[in-house]
């Protein structure tokens, strides 16, 4: 009897058997149809067998193997492996969860998508004004692909009957159909070079030395090597990237390039087009539509994408000659998945580079304390960028001011309104960063010091001016701005803390005739008011930009000279070890834009704690100096990446289930006697959510083999232990506390 095991989407930590009837064939890697309780479901061929456990009388057969995408690869489906036992997540979900939502659908994706059409010979011979008038529609298709071949889509947006109309010109036989999805690559063997022309690459600069290092360092590697590129901010780490993939196509090998997930994946595809305009570059985010996310990975996977470009789920795409993995912002926290599958893409991705045996580059300005410390023990090669690229470009001086020594205007400084002053005046642009973890808007009682809090989180709620409402962030609950106190019934109710709407009014009344231009979630929610925002800034037509995180990243304005960072100190003194080391990385980011092209930019950061050794560096330029004392500060405290870490975190509606099972889950790691280091339990930081309860234990170990020994036998513990009405989640490397 011939078996199958395959991988499902259900929450159990197993393969599923299956019998494959005779004169079939099921591949490894192949998806198939197999029934499970009363349903269907689509599943991916893992293993084959010849014997089971199952009672000969349950087994059931596989009831369809699906041929209309080719099967995943050896070696991806070893990465879902090692993924699923490293992350402890059931090994069907993993490999479900890896594929484009097309892929996991029990509806054959044979034709439709990936079908294009043109016309026949006969329709090419066709002289369409003999075509009958009336036929409209067909008329229009004809003429249509007598310019160029086209899908269905295509082809819709002619017409609401275009489908209709087609099918009737396909069986006329004037047009005809053809699979657009090219033909599966043969992977190059070890050594074998493929054969292409050396391609277009547009604008090169001449590198510097430092990048003319890191290019070559690179290129001679063999095998697997990781590679931490450091650069400050404008020191031209894109361009060396440029140069490395360059190397690589040029020798037929596929690049996967990571970025972070913001919206600027659309703008860094552009860039790399140009520079690349005869090479297949493709991209991968959650932006994509269901179909292009699909095509675009089955160009991945047939070898005809050359660059890869995505964002952390593009970790894994089948890539039969990949050759380089870069991961851009390597420190950028959006690289780890915060639900479901917890990984951690950055780590996939050296995971997977080693698997192939590929260099793989890690680039930050600000490098994560985990990969700067893998680089000076020598487990990463240390790549510096220590200049800017262009001479010209200085890196902007940075100042404190200290919020308890001057006038403050509803959370802005005299000062820093002096110097806004200032740069309308010279027709400059100004940059106001508002750090808003921690610190929206909430409303307080002047009378009794009453906050809004939420009645179902231990949040505050935000004030929202614009339609009058308290929002919860967390859980989405929403109320009226009360007229009066609740709790005293004072009429005197003032908001504290400063958001991006509160800046926006204080800005307009001292300055009425400037241009402000608010950027935030809320104002570019739609991606074209984003584009049209980018657009303003570069034409000058705003004078003053207020906004967070999405401001700090990757963008180029040159008439960029002033940057105000508003609210940094909450980081200072947060529950969280990495939040000053984010703090930093942010800072850095933020004031990288100011003074990209000649004129010399200036930073003003309002705190409280101006002789504070983080502002210190910063104004020194001195990630060395400040990532020494971090790390030396860890390893006093005992925290990463002087341990490794895996975290338990548990919520549900009563509190005593929650810390039950917690302490359960305690006694038995206890019980297992190894050599870890089981820390108490806690509330979460946010210990109460839309009703929830919600605390958590961390489990510690200098080792991180030593770690997941631990956890392949304590996990089964816990799948063990009652958890009715509780939610529960292992998260491995955690970077949320
Ligand atoms: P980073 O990614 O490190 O912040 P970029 O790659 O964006 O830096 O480079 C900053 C600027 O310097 C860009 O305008 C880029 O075109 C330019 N640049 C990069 N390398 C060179 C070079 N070797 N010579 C001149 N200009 C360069
Ligand atoms: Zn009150
Ligand atoms: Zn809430």
């Amino acid at each position: 009897m011939s078996i199958v095991r395959v991988a499902l989407d259900v929450p159990l930590p197993t393969l599923f058997d299956y019998t494959v009837a005779e004169g079939i064939a099921v591949a490894i890697g192949q998806r198939v149809i197999v029934p499970f309780g009363r349903r269907q479901m689509v599943g991916v061929a893992m293993e084959c067998a010849t014997v089971t456990e199952m009672a000969p009388g349950r087994i059931k057969p596989v009831k369809q193997v699906l041929q209309d995408s080719a099967p995943l690869s050896a070696e991806l489906l070893d990465l879902l492996r090692f993924c699923s036992d490293y992350y402890r997540y059931p090994i069907g979900q993993t490999v479900l969860a890896a594929l484009p939502t097309r892929l996991r659908s029990d509806k054959p994706i044979v034709g439709k998508p990936d079908l294009s059409y043109r016309l026949s010979a006969s329709g090419a011979a066709l002289d369409i004004e003999s075509f009958p008038k009336r036929k409209v529609v067909q008329r229009r298709i004809l003429s249509k692909l007598a310019e160029q071949p086209c899908n269905l889509a295509q082809l819709k947006a002619l017409s609401a009957t275009a489908g209709k109309q087609l099918k009737a010109l396909e069986e006329e036989g004037w047009v005809e159909s053809y699979a657009s999805t090219p033909s599966l690559a043969r992977p190059l063997q070890g050594g074998e070079e493929a054969n292409v022309e050396g391609y277009i690459f547009h604008g090169a600069h001449t590198l510097t030395g430092e990048q003319r290092q890191a290019v070559d360092a690179v290129a001679q590697a063999s095998g697997f090597a990781c590679f931490l590129l450091h650069g400050i901010t404008g020191s031209g780490k894109t361009e060396v990237y440029v140069h490395q993939m360059h190397h690589v196509l040029q020798h037929g090998g596929q690049v996967l390039l990571l970025v972070p997930e913001i919206n600027l994946t659309p703008q860094l595809e552009n860039y790399f087009r140009s520079r690349f305009p005869e090479v297949n570059l493709i991209s991968l985010h959650s932006g994509l539509s269901e179909n292009e996310r699909l095509h675009n990975w089955q160009q991945a996977q047939a070898g005809s994408a050359q660059i890869v470009l995505g964002t952390r789920l593009a970790v894994f795409a089948e890539l039969p000659r990949l050759a380089l993995i870069v991961v851009d912002e390597e420190h950028d926290s959006s690289f780890k998945q915060q639900d479901g599958l917890r990984y951690s893409a950055r780590d996939v991705a050296i995971f997977r580079a080693n698997q192939r045996g590929v260099p793989i580059v890690l680039g930050s300005a600000t490098p994560s304390l985990e990969s700067y410390h893998n680089a000076q023990s020598g487990r990463y090669r240390m790549l510096k960028l220590s200049g800017r690229a262009q001479a010209e470009a200085r890196l902007p001086a940075v100042r404190c001011v200290n919020i308890n020594q001057t006038v403050m205007h509803h959370g802005i400084s005299e000062n820093l309104l002096r110097e806004i002053g200032q740069r309308i005046a010279r027709c400059e642009q100004s940059l106001l960063f508002i750090n808003r973890r921690g610190y929206a808007p909430v409303l307080m009682c002047t009378g009794c010091g009453w906050l809004s809090g939420c009645k179902h989180c231990a949040g505050k709620m935000v004030l929202h001016l614009n339609d009058r409402r308290l929002r919860c962030h967390h859980c989405g609950y929403q109320i009226r701005v009360p007229s009066a106190c609740p709790d005293c019934g004072n009429a005197d109710l003032h908001p504290v803390g400063s958001g991006t709407q509160r800046v926006e009014s204080v800005l307009q009344e001292r300055f009425p005739e400037a241009r402000i231009l608010r950027v935030d979630r809320d104002s570019t929610r739609n991606k074209r008011a984003w584009q049209i925002m980018r657009e303003q800034i570069h034409a000058n037509e705003v004078d003053i930009l207020v906004g967070t995180q999405m401001l700090a990243k990757g963008h180029d304005f040159p008439a960029l000279t002033l940057v105000g960072v508003l609210n940094p100190d909450s980081a200072l003194y947060s529950s969280d070890f990495r939040a000053a080391e984010k703090l930093f990385a942010q800072l850095v980011q933020v004031a990288g834009r100011a003074g990209r092209a000649d004129r010399p930019g200036e930073v003003l950061i309002q705190t409280a704690f101006p002789d504070h050794p983080l502002f210190r560096a910063l104004q020194a330029h001195d990630f060395e100096g400040w990532a020494a004392e971090q790390l030396a500060e860890r390893q006093m405290a005992g925290f990463p990446p002087f341990v490794y870490q895996a975290m338990l975190r548990a919520e549900g509606k009563r509190e005593t289930e929650v810390y039950a099972f917690l302490n359960h889950a305690r006694a038995a790691a206890i019980g297992l006697k190894q050599n870890v280091e089981i820390l108490g339990v806690v509330p979460a930081a946010l210990p109460r959510r839309a009703s929830h309860i919600r605390a958590q234990l961390l489990i510690q170990s200098a080792k991180r083999k030593g770690l997941q020994q631990f956890l392949r036998v304590w996990q089964p513990l816990l799948d063990g232990l009652p958890a009715h009405k509780l939610r529960w989640s292992l998260d491995i490397d955690p970077l949320e506390f």
